[in-house]
């Protein structure tokens, strides 16, 4: 078992205060594999600290400087990558080429694109050609606590450390306490990119202690937060005294609107798009809504479908999907199946239980219900497994008046060969993204939701100016 217990402050691994350790599960086995530290008020004191002394400097910091710093940092992520990959594996059971290519591939990704974007960022210019003698500049926003899960650990810890480090921020970064391995692998990274000391701090630990106290810190100005809704709404209470700004990246229940004219194998790509990473992913389309005169043919191929798909050991190499992260995760995904065998939805493939074979690890079986009722617990909670509930619906308008009918807005998905009702629905659609036909996103698209999926946009240069706070200087010449 890996000894993991230091914190990254002002530039050193050094001892924590706090003496409260947690075992890192490897979910595949139910194994400890490393040990952490969970920080302590103390601790988030020295960590603000260190980041709010480097801020005097790094806010002023030249931008060809930082596009130096982040060049070398991707330059040594790439050699860390398998590193990275494989300690993600062991977090929270991501499989070797899903981990590889997805997984701390989009983390690679994201420096990538923060790199460029920050070059063609113009941190100050005039307001218009109206009004050239008001100036428009950009500033960091001050110290900041980053706070991520465990379901993308290098997509989500990426996408807050680079547009930090690129816009002259500071920060404390807390991932989380089940995935922090991959998270202390990109503090040994920037560590040997000799980023100054106290500019990146990592501490690690839980919620209710560490992360409330970084969240309630005079001296934090601004909190970019990924994670459950739940605490997302706490971190807004406890940010809301001193005015912290806030970013927040919260749950999903996504619909997939498969229309009658869709590509055929749209059944099986969405069915695929909510099992992949085991269902764990904020944007999983986890709500399939079918046009009624195609309802029963695709409940077939959705059987079909499932039945074969393959769940196993994360460490080999293929397409399948791994356990979930931990057997907290297990147990409510168990109960929400049987909420929903309860409710009435009709079980067609997977249900309670482990796969046969996989009796030792957090292994959940592909599960889709139908005749689900948009108002059942399946379909309005964020199940966060591989488990699948499917809507039948009559008209377009009925589609989108279900699909609308959560509290959440984060991604929602259009599958028709109709370009014109594609758009017509897209622009109805309450969601910060819309997925036409399996489009995907590009590594730069805004990220983000409406309604209680959260507030603000990550990736590219939307997600650059979260870390900015604008200044207008009037009569400069
Ligand atoms: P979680 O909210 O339990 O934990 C996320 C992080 O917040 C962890 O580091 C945790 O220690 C910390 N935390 C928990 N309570 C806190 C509190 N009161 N104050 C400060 N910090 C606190 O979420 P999770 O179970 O780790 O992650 C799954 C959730 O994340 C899902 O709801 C998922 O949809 C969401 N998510 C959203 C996005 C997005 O971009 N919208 C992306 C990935 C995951």
């Amino acid at each position: 078992m890996e000894n993991k217990k230091k914190f990254y402050i002002d530039g050193k691994w050094q001892d924590p205060h706090s003496k409260k350790e947690i075992k890192v599960i490897n979910p595949a086995t139910e194994e400890n594999s490393a040990v952490i530290t969970l920080g302590n008020k103390d601790d988030v004191d020295h960590a603000v600290s260190s980041a709010k002394k480097a801020y005097e400097t790094w806010a002023h910091s030249l931008k060809e400087e930082r596009i130096k710093l982040l060049e070398k940092l991707y330059e040594n992520y790439k050699k860390r990558w398998a590193d990275i990959a494989k300690a993600i594996t062991l977090e929270m059971g991501a499989p070797k080429d899903f981990a590889t290519k997805l997984q701390a591939g989009t983390g690679a990704a994201h420096i990538k694109s923060f790199i460029r974007h920050l070059k063609n960022f113009e941190f100050e210019k005039p307001l218009g050609d109206h009004a050239p003698n008001q100036r428009l500049i950009y500033e960091p926003k001050g110290v900041c606590a980053l706070i991520t899960p465990w379901n993308w650990p290098m997509n989500q810890v990426c996408l807050k450390v680079m547009p930090a480090l690129a816009s002259g921020c500071t920060m404390v970064l807390k991932p989380s306490e089940l995935a922090p391995l991959s998270s202390m692998i990109l503090a040994e990274l920037i560590d040997e990119t000799k980023f100054p000391p106290g500019v990146f701090n990592l501490i690690n630990g839980d919620g209710f202690i560490t992360g409330e106290a970084l969240t309630r810190h005079p001296d934090i100005n601004m909190i970019s937060f990924t994670g459950s809704t739940r605490a997302g709404a706490l971190i807004s209470q406890n940010a809301a005294s001193d005015f912290k700004r806030v970013s927040l990246e919260l749950g999903g229940k996504g619909a997939n609107i498969i229309f009658e004219d869709a590509d055929p194998n749209a059944i099986e790509w969405g069915a695929l798009r909510c099992f992949k990473n085991s269902g764990q992913s904020c944007n999983a389309p986890t709500r399939m809504l079918i046009e009624k005169s195609n309802y029963n043919q695709a409940v077939e191929k959705l059987k079909k479908f499932t039945e074969e798909m393959q769940v196993g050991d994360p460490n080999k190499e293929g397409e399948h999907i791994g356990p979930v992260v931990s057997e907290t995760q297990y147990n409510k995904i168990q109960s929400l199946i049987q909420n929903g065998i309860d409710e009435g939805a009709k079980l067609i493939a997977g249900g309670l239980g482990k796969p046969s074979g996989l009796e030792k690890g957090y292994f959940v079986k592909p599960t889709v219900f139908v005749d689900v009722d948009n108002k059942m617990e399946i379909a309005r909670t964020e199940i966060f497994g591989p488990v699948l509930s499917v809507i039948p619906f009559e008209t377009e308008d009925e589609a989108i008046k279900i699909a609308n009918d959560t509290p959440y807005g984060l991604t929602n998905y259009i599958q028709t060969k109709d370009q014109e009702k594609a758009r017509r629905v897209a622009k109805k659609l309450r969601s910060g993204m819309v997925d036409v036909n399996g489009a995907g996103i590009a590594i730069d698209t805004p990220f983000g939701g409406f309604k209680h999926s959260g507030i603000g946009r990550e990736a590219g240069e939307h997600g650059l100016q979260e870390f900015l706070e604008v200044k207008s200087v009037g009569g400069w010449s």
